[in-house]
């Protein structure tokens, strides 16, 4: 590469060593020209996508919002802490292998959706009910319908969301007061 200092066309590589656990690697350079030493450094471009909210407004991407997600959906359900790693882990890493420098808001959303159908059919509904914004309970019954038709042996699901959409529906209506 070029030297920084003089610009002269080719530097010389007179050290190589790993950093940070393996995942850098770090080389000291030398211009024949000038003689100044500089250092650089090689790491995977693994960068997250940054996320594009409505409204064309971007965020960089947050693992604690995402862990968040999952944690409010998943509140008092019987879901070991490793597997919402391991479903937060499938997400991020989704999302880098995307490649994107960015993806709807949207997406990440149907990637967390996609997780909690796989660990807890309840957060599912919880996290896609507010994901959706179901307009009614109308909306959100008929998407717990089709998750009975789809998985069978699920008796009690329709009766405790219902519960909760109920409760949610009454926040939403006391929010729009305000
Ligand atoms: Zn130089």
């Amino acid at each position: 590469m070029h030297c920084p200092f003089c610009q002269h066309e080719d530097t010389r590589v007179i050290d190589s060593r790993l950093a940070d656990d393996g995942a850098t690697v770090r080389r000291r350079r030398e211009c024949p020209q000038c003689g100044e030493r500089f250092n650089t450094f090689e790491t995977a471009e693994l960068k997250l996508p940054a996320i594009v909210k409505s409204g064309e407004r971007r965020e960089s991407f947050d693992e604690r919002k995402l862990r968040t997600s999952f944690e409010r959906a998943l509140q008092k359900r019987p879901v070991a802490s490793h597997d919402v790693d391991a479903a937060v882990r499938a997400v991020i890493d989704d999302l880098r292998r995307s490649g994107e420098r960015e993806v709807p808001s949207r997406y990440v959303g149907e990637l967390v959706m996609r997780e909690l159908k796989k660990l807890d059919q309840v957060a599912y509904v919880r996290f896609a009910s507010v994901y959706r914004k179901f307009e009614d309970v109308h909306a959100f019954r008929e998407e717990i319908e089709k998750l009975e038709r789809d998985l069978p042996g699920l008796e009690n699901l329709q009766l405790s969301l219902l519960g909760e959409a109920g409760a949610a529906a009454a926040a939403k209506r006391g929010h729009r007061k305000s």
